[in-house]
């Protein structure tokens, strides 16, 4: 195999590595995450002359989650709307930076496992006796 082919595969790991740095640092960066689902729902409150009586209903935005197969509902106070929206998106961004380190390990293995056989092949061929029919 030429030393081009292989010093493109070299550079190739190196880059995904620093790339996998980078997304790494972002992850362990990560501070506030809440796991749910946040929805707004409409209740009517059964007050006679409210005007909720012909509606939809009060409005209410609660958040919704899973822990150890068990379901939980909380209502979300109207004050604390904006910080429940970020630290929901704050746990979607972590586990999508999962999901990237993951394809990038991927990738970087697969260039290793390429590169390993690249190196043993070029090796078995400095020898006669070792030599195979690939
Ligand atoms: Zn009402």
């Amino acid at each position: 195999m030429s030393s081009k082919k292989k010093n493109k595969i070299k550079k190739n790991i190196r880059d995904l590595e620093k790339k996998r740095q980078q997304v790494l640092t972002e992850l362990l960066n990560s501070k506030q995450l809440l796991r749910g689902s946040v929805a707004t729902v409409y209740t009517k409150c059964g007050r006679e002359n409210c005007w909720c009586k012909d509606g939809k209903g009060h409005p209410h935005t609660r958040i919704t989650w899973s822990e150890k197969a068990k379901g939980y509902t909380r209502k979300v106070p109207k004050n604390e709307m904006s910080w429940i929206k970020k630290v929901t998106e704050n746990y979607r961004n972590f586990r999508s930076l999962r999901r990237r380190l993951k394809e990038l390990e991927a990738s970087i293995k697969e260039l290793q496992d390429k590169l390993e056989d690249i190196l043993v092949s070029d090796t078995r061929k400095i020898k006669d006796y070792l030599w195979t029919k690939q």
